[in-house]
Order: C-alpha cells, then sequence, then structure tokens
C-alpha cells in the first residue's frame, strides 16, 4: 500500500510526487501524460528561459521516477474514503488504496466531486495554502484550485506546498526539503 497516492501528472502531481519520494514516502502517480502542457511553450517558468511543454514533461516524468515514485499511466475512475483510508478504482478495476490523496486533474476535476468538494468554473476547489480540502488528508493542487489563473509554475509550487505538508505531519514538526552542494 503507497503512503500517498497522487492523481495527475502535469506539474502539479508530478511536483508533488518528486518532494514525497525524495524523503522515502512510497508515492503512486496516475494519469495518461494528456497534461496541458503538452500544448504549451515555457518562457515564464524561472530557471529555464524557454522550454517545449511536452519536452518539460518528459524530463520531470524521468526525474520523478529516477527519485522513486512510481509512474502509472492509467486513469482513475473513482475515489472513495475518509477516515484512515482512501480508496481509488482505475479503470481496470484494479483498487489501491493509500493514507493521502493528492489531486491534481486539470481543469475538469470529477473525481475531487466524488469526495464531496465542489468544484466552482470561476474559482476552482476551495484548498488553502498548503493545498488541503475541507476533507481531511485529500490535497487539491494546480488549475483544479485556480482555473482561471493556471501556470505551470504555481501548480508546481502548489504540488511542492501539498507535499511538505504531507512530510510535516508524518513527521510532526516542519520539514525543509534543503540540499547543499557537495564540499569540495
Ligand atoms: C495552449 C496552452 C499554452 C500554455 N502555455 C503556458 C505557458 O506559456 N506558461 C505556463 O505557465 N502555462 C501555460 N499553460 C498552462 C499549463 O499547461 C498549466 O498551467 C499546467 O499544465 C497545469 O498543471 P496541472 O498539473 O495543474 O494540470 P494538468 O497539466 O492539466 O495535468 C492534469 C493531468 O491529470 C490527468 N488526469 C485527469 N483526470 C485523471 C484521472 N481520472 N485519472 C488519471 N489522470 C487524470 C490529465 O490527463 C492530466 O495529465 C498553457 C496551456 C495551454 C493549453
Amino acid at each position: 500500500m503507497p503512503d500517498v497516492i497522487v492523481i495527475g501528472d502535469g506539474p502539479g502531481g508530478l511536483s508533488a510526487a518528486l518532494f514525497l519520494a525524495k524523503n522515502q514516502q512510497d508515492v503512486v502517480v496516475f494519469g495518461d501524460d494528456k497534461s496541458a502542457m503538452h500544448y504549451a511553450c515555457l518562457r515564464n517558468y524561472l530557471g529555464i528561459a524557454e522550454i517545449n511543454g511536452a519536452d518539460f514533461q518528459r524530463i520531470a516524468r524521468a526525474q520523478v521516477s529516477a527519485m522513486g515514485a512510481r509512474l502509472r499511466e492509467e486513469r482513475v475512475r473513482e475515489v472513495a474514503g475518509g477516515g484512515e483510508h482512501f480508496t481509488v478504482t482505475l479503470e481496470s478495476g484494479e483498487q489501491v488504496t493509500a493514507k493521502y490523496l493528492i489531486l491534481s486533474e486539470g481543469k475538469a476535476p470529477k473525481l475531487a466531486t466524488q469526495l464531496g468538494l465542489a468544484f466552482d468554473e470561476a474559482s476552482g476547489i476551495a484548498a488553502d495554502r498548503n493545498a488541503r480540502t475541507s476533507v481531511d488528508r485529500v490535497y487539491v493542487v494546480g488549475r483544479s484550485a485556480r482555473p482561471g489563473r493556471s501556470q505551470a509554475i504555481i501548480s508546481a509550487g502548489d504540488g511542492a506546498a501539498a507535499a511538505i505538508d504531507i512530510l510535516s505531519r508524518e513527521q510532526g514538526k516542519d520539514v525543509l526539503d534543503w540540499d547543499q552542494p557537495p564540499k569540495e
């Protein structure tokens, strides 16, 4: 059983998975590589002068896999649960259970509504600065939370904030994922 299930493999979901896997969480990402990024050419992602969105996705997916997250190219049909666990049902019928759920479904979030989270076309799904929703241990990140203001770097930041929040909850203290270059 993974610790965290991420649904959606755009910058929001992949960023969350990167931070979680880097910090020894067992994380699985479900998605069909249909991110809106495949239509984008980024010139506003800090630190990268210009990159084709499809190239960004290819590099990000490889980075997240190398860090230890499992990327599964499958769609999720249903989510259910609360309390101790959430269960997702794939289109194949397989079920997977985890303690935390991060939803990064993009522009048309259907699964979030199955958990009772309301989606408003103008303001998205309500979530706090750490991407927590009104359902405990369910996070909503990226375009689903801010449909009219969706930017790749914001989705990635939302995903990172959700991951750091989960790590902090699990460790019972604030977590900083900071690295330094090797000493010469
Ligand atoms: C034409 C165009 C140009 C753009 N240009 C820029 C730009 O220059 N700069 C910029 O910052 N942004 C740009 N964007 C916006 C950018 O693509 C989005 O901000 C970004 O993709 C949002 O990331 P996300 O992770 O929130 O959602 P998405 O990237 O949309 O990812 C959501 C993913 O979840 C998957 N998914 C949904 N439901 C399920 C399910 N049930 N099971 C499994 N997977 C599921 C989807 O298939 C998709 O892969 C552009 C977008 C478009 C369309």
